[in-house]
C-alpha cells in the first residue's frame, strides 16, 4: 500500500461553486491504515477517486463539528456499508460526535433496517464505533499513535489539531485555528504540517462580495490564520514540509497559487505545498508521488 496524504477537499467553509474545490477532508494512508481526517461534503466521491476501496476504510477523525468538516460523515460510513464494508470502523471526534452519528442512523433508520433484512447486511450501528476525545492521547494502536491539541477557533471550543505518528514518521493537521503559537510545540519536527490558511487580500475581496461583510471579516480574522501565520508556525515547529490547506478564499479566479506562495514565503522558506482537491503528498517530507506540486 502507498504511504501518502491525499487532500480530498481543500477549501475552507461549506459553500460549493461550479467547478470549484470542495470542503475539508483528507485521506492518510500510513502503515497499512486507511484514515480519513474530516468529512466535509464530497469526501466519499473524492475518497473513491483517490483509488481506495470504501471497504478498506479503517479510521475516521473529526477535528470539530463545523459542517465543512462533518457534513458527510454519516453518508461516507453508510456508503462504505452499502459498498460491502464488513470490518469495524472507528470514528474519533470531539464531544457531540456520538450524538451526531446516532441522529444520522435515526434519520436513515428505514434504509438501514430494510437492508439488514433484505440484503443480509451486518448492522452498521454495530460496525461503527464512535470515541469522543479531548486533548492528549487519542489512540495508540500498534505503531500508530494519535494525539490532540485544543486550538483557537472561536466560538467553537472543541476544535483539535491532530498529530499522527507511525514508525518514525509524523504528520500534523492544524484543524481550523487562529494563529496559535502552542501549535508549533505540538507539531515539533513533524514531516508534514497541514495548516489552514487564508489570504488577506482574498478575504478583502470576499468581504466586499458578501452581504454581511463586516461580520464575516470579524469571524474570519478571529478564527482563522493568515498564510504568513501558518508559515511562522511551520518555522517555529521545524517541520519538513508545510501544506497550506482549508484555503480561504479557494475559488476566487483572481487569486492563484502564486499569491499563496508569495504570502507564505514571507515567513517560511522550506518545502511547501499549496493544497488543491486530489493532490497527493508523499509521506516522510520527501518529494513524492504523482501529482505532487511543490513551490
Ligand atoms: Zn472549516
Ligand atoms: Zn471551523
Amino acid at each position: 500500500m502507498s504511504e501518502r496524504l491525499v487532500l480530498l477537499g481543500s477549501k475552507g467553509g461549506p459553500a460549493v461553486r461550479p467547478g470549484g474545490p470542495w470542503p475539508s477532508s483528507s485521506l492518510l494512508e500510513i502503515g497499512g491504515r486507511v484514515i480519513v481526517v474530516d468529512c466535509g461534503l464530497g469526501v466519499t466521491r473524492a475518497f473513491t477517486d483517490a483509488g481506495v476501496s470504501l471497504k478498506a476504510l479503517d479510521l475516521v477523525f473529526i477535528t470539530h463539528l463545523h459542517s465543512d468538516h462533518v457534513l458527510e460523515l454519516g453518508p461516507l460510513l453508510h456508503t462504505a456499508w452499502t459498498a460491502g464494508l464488513a470490518t469495524p470502523v472507528a470514528v474519533y471526534g470531539p464531544p457531540g460526535t456520538g450524538r451526531h452519528w446516532q441522529h444520522f442512523c435515526q434519520a436513515m433508520e428505514f434504509d438501514i433496517e430494510i437492508r439488514i433484512v433484505d440484503e443480509g447486511r451486518p448492522d452498521i450501528r454495530e460496525l461503527v464505533s464512535v470515541e469522543e476525545f479531548d486533548e492528549g492521547l487519542v489512540l495508540e494502536d500498534g505503531r500508530l499513535k494519535v494525539t490532540a491539541l485544543r486550538v483557537d477557533h472561536p466560538p467553537v471550543t472543541d476544535c483539535f489539531a491532530l498529530r499522527f505518528e507511525h514508525s518514525g514518521r509524523s504528520l500534523v493537521f492544524s484543524a481550523d485555528t487562529a494563529f496559535f503559537p502552542p501549535l508549533a510545540e505540538f507539531a515539533r519536527g513533524a514531516d508534514i504540517l497541514v495548516h489552514e490558511a487564508m489570504l488577506e487580500k482574498g478575504v478583502e475581496r470576499l468581504v466586499a462580495r458578501t452581504g454581511n461583510g463586516a461580520r464575516l471579516r470579524e469571524h474570519l480574522f478571529a478564527s482563522h490564520s493568515l498564510a504568513e501565520e501558518a508559515g511562522r508556525i511551520a518555522g517555529d515547529a521545524g517541520v519538513k514540509r508545510l501544506v497550506l490547506n482549508h484555503l480561504i478564499p479557494a475559488d476566487d479566479p483572481a487569486i492563484g497559487e502564486a499569491d499563496w506562495t508569495a504570502a507564505v514565503r514571507k515567513t517560511w522558506a522550506g518545502d511547501l505545498t499549496i493544497a488543491r482537491d486530489g493532490l497527493v503528498v508523499g509521506l516522510g517530507g520527501a518529494k513524492a508521488a504523482s501529482g505532487e506540486e511543490t513551490a
